[in-house]
């Protein structure tokens, strides 16, 4: 069992104020992993204090170019860790070996890469022709910066803000979530072996009570929130309260639109990963399959194979596709949904509770629910799990109108061998990231992000970097004319 006795505080590695601690508990075998401290608000204040030095020290200053080295310097010290980062992940949150790697931590490289570029080409600082002369028009950084982590994808998660508020110059307060409080330890040592300038970060393992804190916070200037839509919405009402900065990444429901010419030997098994990648525990799962009549039957048989197809167990285990869901409420909530599922008329036809010869561990097989109306609960909330519905419709304008009756609008994807077509449903859908023959899923230079319930504002690409930066404008004399 690992035990932490210190918290990553401004670039530190310091006692924490208060004796509390986070047990964390392996979701494949029940017991506990590790013992580290929990951050408290007088954690908080050093941290926010930490920040604000760092905030009027040498980094801010830095052009874009030299915070792209810091930046690249991160991704390599992580990929030089990447099983280490990617073992830590799966014992903490139980996604399956043979996703963590890529999914968990490569991706997280790429992400930063993606940043580091961003840096590097961005106009901090542009001269534009103005109304009486030319003006300056510069972006700084949006000041102290906190980004609230989920527990299913942690390193990622937190590739998309730090990156962001490094590029951007800003100090930020990672809070890592109770469940995954562990490879935040080895990004606070990878932070030291790259020489990030002191206060730049601190990392805050803690509970939503904390989370609030740092969300009231009045020397914190913007969040960062990833999470749930109902936690989502109360750091969005404090923040609209102060008028802090905030960029929510909230829930989803999402639709992979199948139609009628799709080719569905190609398209099952690429639409799989996305349905079910990390157990379920996705934001962007396609967890509704939308089929057309004419080839219902045909759609429900593939999926069903493939579906049958995903190895439950241990996922540690390179050849598990499934493994344990992150908590014990988790595990009840997906099986309540199921229960639901069931009652409210669907017809499950793969799975449906805990898989046999597995009694330690919170496991659930991997479910596929047909003939699903589309306002049945398990097509309305968000499950997160392994649970799969499929949803017919008669034509491709009832596919859009279903896609789009859903309180979220995070992702979504339509198979089709008419490019055009797929393009033609693309634009009708109501959400914020969509794939034409690919999953949904975010590409690491582009905006991403949800409309409805699944978010505000946007994180990746000029969008997401705009949104850790303060735009100012510089009414220069008339007769102005830059240094050559
Ligand atoms: P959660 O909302 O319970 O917690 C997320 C984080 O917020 C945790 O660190 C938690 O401690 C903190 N938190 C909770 N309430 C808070 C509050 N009132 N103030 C401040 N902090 C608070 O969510 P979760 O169960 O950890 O994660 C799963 C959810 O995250 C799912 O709904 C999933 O869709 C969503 N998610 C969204 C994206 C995205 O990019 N849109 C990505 C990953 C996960």
């Amino acid at each position: 069992m690992q035990t932490k006795d210190t918290l990553y505080i401004g670039g530190e590695w310091v006692a924490p104020s208060t004796s509390n601690a986070i047990e964390v508990i392996s979701p494949t075998t029940e017991e506990v992993i590790a013992r580290v401290p929990e951050a408290a608000e007088g954690d908080v204040d050093r941290a926010v204090e930490a920040a604000k030095a760092a905030l009027a020290g040498p980094y801010p200053a830095l052009s874009g170019a030299e915070r792209a080295e810091y930046l690249r310097k991160l991704s390599l010290a992580i990929q030089a860790r990447s099983q280490e980062l990617a073992d830590v992940i799966t014992a903490e949150m139980g996604c399956p070996s043979s996703w963590s790697l890529m999914g968990q931590v490569f991706s997280s490289t790429m992400v930063l890469d993606g940043w580091a570029d961003l840096a590097e080409t961005f106009a901090f600082e542009e001269l534009r022709p103005g109304a009486l002369g030319p003006v300056l028009v510069r972006k700084e950084p949006v000041g102290v910066s906190a980004g609230i982590i989920p527990w299913n994808v942690p390193l990622f998660i937190v590739a998309l803000k730090l990156g962001a508020a490094l590029a951007a110059g800003s100090p930020m307060i990672l809070k890592p979530s109770p469940e995954t409080p562990l490879d935040g330890y080895l990004l606070g040592e990878i932070l030291d072996e790259i020489e990030l300038p002191k206060g730049m970060v601190s990392i805050l393992p803690a509970g939503r009570e904390v989370g609030e804190y740092i969300v009231r916070h009045p020397g914190v200037d913007k969040v960062g929130f990833t999470g749930s839509t109902a936690a989502g919405r109360k750091v969005g009402a404090i923040c609209g309260e102060m008028l802090k900065r905030c960029t929510l990444e909230l829930g989803g429901k999402s639709a992979a639109i199948i139609l009628e010419d799709a080719d569905l030997a190609s398209a099952i098994p690429m639409l799989m990963p996305s349905a079910l990648m990390n157990n379920g525990e996705a934001c962007i799962a396609q967890s509704r399959i939308l089929a057309p009549r004419s080839r219902y039957a045909d759609v429900v048989e593939a999926v069903a194979e493939a579906v049958k197809g995903h190895t439950v167990g241990d996922p540690a285990d390179p050849s598990v596709a499934v493994g344990p869901l992150v908590a014990e409420r988790q595990r009840d909530r997906v099986l309540g949904y199921i229960e639901k599922g069931k009652a409210e008329g669907a017809t499950l036809t793969v799975g449906g509770g805990r898989p046999a010869g597995l009694e330690r561990g919170w496991f659930v097989e991997p479910t596929l629910f047909v003939d699903v109306d589309n306002h049945m609960t398990i097509a309305q909330e968000e499950i997160f799990g392994p649970v799969l519905s499929v949803i017919g419709y008669d034509r491709p304008e009832d596919a859009v109108r279903i896609a789009n009756d859903s309180d979220y609008g995070l992702s979504g994807s339509v198979w089709t061998t008419d490019v055009e077509a797929g393009i033609d449903v693309a634009r009708q859908v109501r959400t914020g990231t969509y794939g034409i023959n690919a999953f949904g899923t975010l590409d690491m230079r582009n905006p991403f992000g949800g409309f409805k319930a699944s978010g505000v504002g946007r994180e990746l690409g000029p969008e997401g970097l705009s949104a850790y930066l303060e735009t100012k404008s510089i009414v220069l004399p008339g007769d102005y004319t830059p240094p050559a």
